[in-house]
Order: C-alpha cells, then sequence, then structure tokens
C-alpha cells in the first residue's frame, strides 16, 4: 500500500537525526522549565542538578521524575512555564484513577498537538477526500478537540459529534457518509452493536477506518470492531498531562504505535527503582514534552506499562514504537495475592466467543478477597436451561483460571445488561477501596 505521511521529513528521518534533534530541544527545555516553573527548579535542586548538566538526552536520567501526585498538589498553576495571557486554552483529565488535574496550551502548544493527531489520520489513510466523525467527548476532555483539530488540519470533512446520541451518530453517518470514525474501543463497540440491531451489515457501513484510544482494548476486541463495522482500525494514544492523544499513533502495520518523536522523549523505566531500562523490556512509560511551552513536564511517570521497540517498520517511519499499552500500574488488582489486569480478561472473554460487556467486582469478606465477573450472555444463550448456563459459567472460569492463576465466580448476565460506555468504559468497581 503506498505510504502517506502528513509530514515525512520528521516521520522518516534517520534515528541518529532524531536523537540529535531530541538533544539539542531537550536543553533548551529544561532552561525553560528551571527558569519558570519554580516546584521543578526546586525538585532539580533537591537532586542537585543544574540545567548546565543537561547536554543531551544522555543525561536525561540525571533529571527528577515527575508523578501524578506532583501534579494534584502543584494544582492549578503550579506548573505553569508561561504567563496566563500567552495560554489559549485549558483540558483536564477524565479523573479516571482519582482527582483530576489541568493542562494549560499556548496557541503553539495547540498548533503541535493538532499536527499529532494529523500525523495519526492520514497514518489511518486519511486525507482530504475523507468524512471524519469525531464521536470522543468534546469538552475539558481531549479526545474530541485533538482529534478534531487534526481533522481540519488534514481537511478532511469534519463531523464534530462528541460522544452520546448514538442514533443520532448511526443517522449521520449514514446520511454524510462518514469514511472515518474517532472515539473510544468501547463506545466504537457500542455503535457497532446498535448498528447491528439495526440490520445493517459491515459493507452497508460508510467507514473505513477507525482511530481508537483513550482506554485500554485489546487485541482480540480491535479484530470484532474491524469485523463488524468492516474496517480498519488504528490505535491513539495520549494523555492529558502531554496534550492529549496524539502522542503516538498507528500505522496499517499495526504491531504498535509509533511516538512522536520530535516533540515527545520516551523512556520505559522500572517502576520501582526508577531505574531506566533497556528498550525491549517492559515497564512504566515516561515522557518529556520537549516543544510544550504552557505546561511542559519533564520526566512525567505515565503509570502505564508498556514496551518500546525500534524494530524497522514496514510504513517507512522511523520513530520508535510503543506496544499497545497492557494497563496501568494502579489498573492493576491484586486480588488474593494475584496480580490481575483487566485485559487479562477481556482477552479470555473475546477468545471464548463473548462479546467485550463485562465488569469485574472484587471485594473483602474477613480477610478473604471475593473475585466476581458479570459477563453478558450472548443473545442465543439467553434460552439456555439454567444448567445449560451454569455449565458455561464453569467453563468460562475454567478459561480464566488458565489465565490469571485464580479463581474467579463468573455469571453470565442476559444480554444488554452492564451500561453501555459512551467514553471510558468502567470495568472495575473494587469494593475494597470503598471500605
Ligand atoms: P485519566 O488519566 O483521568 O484517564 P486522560 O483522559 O488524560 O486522563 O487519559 C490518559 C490515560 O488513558 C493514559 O495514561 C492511558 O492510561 C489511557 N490511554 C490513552 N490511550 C490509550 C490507548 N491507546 N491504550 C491504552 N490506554 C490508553
Ligand atoms: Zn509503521
Amino acid at each position: 500500500m503506498a505510504q502517506n505521511y502528513y509530514q515525512k521529513e520528521i516521520e522518516t528521518m534517520p534515528v541518529e537525526e532524531i536523537k540529535k534533534l531530541q538533544s539539542e530541544k531537550l536543553k533548551k527545555q529544561v532552561k525553560h522549565v528551571y527558569e519558570n516553573v519554580a516546584y521543578y527548579r526546586d525538585l532539580m535542586d533537591k537532586k542537585g542538578v543544574k540545567p548546565e548538566d543537561i547536554n543531551g538526552i544522555e543525561d536525561l536520567h540525571k533529571l527528577p521524575f515527575l508523578s501524578k501526585a506532583d501534579l494534584r498538589e502543584a494544582y492549578p498553576y503550579g506548573l505553569l512555564a508561561k504567563p496566563l495571557k500567552d495560554c489559549v486554552r485549558i483540558h483536564s483529565t477524565s479523573g479516571t484513577t482519582g482527582k483530576r488535574v489541568v493542562a494549560f496550551y499556548t496557541q503553539n502548544d495547540v498548533d503541535l498537538w493538532e499536527d499529532c493527531c494529523a500525523r495519526a489520520i492520514v497514518a489511518a489513510g486519511g486525507t482530504n477526500e475523507d468524512v471524519c466523525q469525531v464521536a470522543y467527548g468534546y469538552g475539558l476532555f481531549t479526545g474530541g478537540a485533538g482529534l478534531h483539530g487534526g481533522s481540519h488540519k488534514v481537511g478532511c470533512l469534519t463531523l464534530p459529534m462528541s460522544s452520546g446520541f448514538t442514533e443520532r451518530q448511526i443517522q449521520f453517518m449514514n446520511d454524510l457518509s462518514a469514511t472515518i470514525l474517532c472515539c473510544t474501543p468501547s463506545y466504537a463497540a457500542y455503535i457497532a452493536e446498535s448498528l447491528k440491531e439495526m440490520g445493517y451489515t459491515p459493507d452497508q457501513i460508510p467507514l473505513k477506518a477507525g482511530i481508537f484510544g483513550a482506554e485500554p482494548w485489546t487485541e482480540e476486541m480491535r479484530r470484532g470492531i474491524e469485523k463488524d463495522l468492516g474496517i480498519k482500525a488504528y490505535d491513539i494514544y495520549g494523555l492529558t498531562e502531554t496534550s492529549g492523544p496524539g502522542v503516538a499513533f498507528e500505522c496499517c502495520e499495526q504491531t504498535g504505535m509509533h511516538v512522536n518523536e520530535d516533540h515527545f522523549l520516551a523512556e520505559i523505566i522500572d517502576p520501582d527503582t526508577g531505574e531506566v531500562l533497556p528498550e525491549g523490556e517492559k515497564g512504566e512509560l515516561v515522557f518529556t514534552a520537549l516543544d510544550k511551552e504552557a505546561f511542559p513536564l519533564l520526566r512525567y511517570r505515565t503509570r502505564d506499562i508498556c514496551v518500546l521497540s525500534r524494530k524497522k517498520c514496514s510504513c517507512g517511519r522511523t520513530l520508535i514504537k510503543m506496544a499497545k499499552p497492557m494497563g496501568r500500574t494502579d489498573d492493576m488488582l491484586i486480588i488474593r495475592g494475584v496480580n490481575v489486569f483487566p485485559s487479562q480478561i477481556e482477552t479470555v472473554l473475546l477468545n471464548d466467543g463473548y462479546q467485550p460487556n463485562y465488569q469485574i467486582i472484587v471485594d473483602r469478606v474477613g480477610n478473604n478477597d471475593t473475585f466476581d465477573i458479570n459477563v453478558e450472555m450472548n443473545p442465543e444463550q439467553f434460552t439456555d436451561t439454567v444448567s445449560g448456563i451454569t455449565a458455561l459459567e464453569k467453563a468460562l472460569a475454567n478459561s480464566m483460571k488458565v489465565m490469571l492463576g485464580i479463581n474467579p465466580a463468573v455469571h453470565l448476565v442476559p444480554p444488554k445488561s452492564i451500561t453501555r460506555s459512551e467514553g471510558k468504559a468502567v470495568r472495575v468497581i473494587d469494593k475494597r477501596k470503598l471500605h
């Protein structure tokens, strides 16, 4: 397939040149932050590091980390590096794991962020002939604004739908022949399910590609959405703290997401020791924003667990790739002493022929953890006998045991009884934290 790039020179730049570019930008950025952000200057002073000590990316490890706790402590203005009069926008995290944090943008920050999203759209095959339906939430959440801006830059006809009102989404998708859908994967699955119920077959749906991210989703879920919508589904990654979606994006190879390395320097560290791990090892992803002016975080610990790879990509891009994040360090459940990621449960469900509609409920009775998974049965199972259902539950619990090493209580619940998500799906209810 002929490859299109949005910014070819950067996207295909030889690795040594990218590293040189990163080194130059890093030196400037550290100086900018040290001079303008008292909070980070204190962290550097405590560590005994001065801007002069940072002469290139090989010195990155000398800088202190920033964490979400720092962002919460410094809320709202403590990490701002530009006067407010130079800022034009605020966004906020979804608050998936606690108090929301806010991020600030200059006009230049918005521009570069939209370029990142435009690279993602072009990598998914988007051109100015496309109709791009943006069904990420608009507002404080970064998903809507980011892809909206990217879509404009590519010159697509942009449909600013925001999330929700699924019937209207489908009506506009069909009436206006949307070719690219941007939303969370759980919302894409919901839209696909609704289309199916309305009697559409994949070949009657005008879409050709989807750009889905903002939450973890498995490879199995990708294949399901691709089949149901008759599209190719591309992953996109980002977080509010680093602007939003578009920090990394997938190309046609679909084997990980290219990090926009000219703007973001990626590292993998051991989450327990903070030690930098070599390429190919699994650990916590850390980003340093090289161009951001208003909210330039250095060595920000994302808590997302993943792997980086410089393996040559068939798309021609030289940008390093990050694997699909497995989940966050704080998404990981420890149940009866065993580490469990919701993504593992999703993999088992889809492999066993179920839909990705499930909820994990963990509680503690006395000193024992309870571990329940509610899974929607498929419509044809709904008419099964009680003993038939029990056998299905047992079979699924067994598959879970093989994957996880511990035995959950699986409950098959009626079709459509688990609330559908229009944004980020809530998969886990951990009642132990609520006590
Ligand atoms: P919150 O941290 O409150 O959810 P954000 O809306 O900024 O706030 O979400 C960023 C987080 O979403 C990332 O740190 C990551 O955990 C998750 N995320 C974003 N894109 C992806 C993706 N493609 N795959 C897996 N997780 C993702
Ligand atoms: Zn590629």
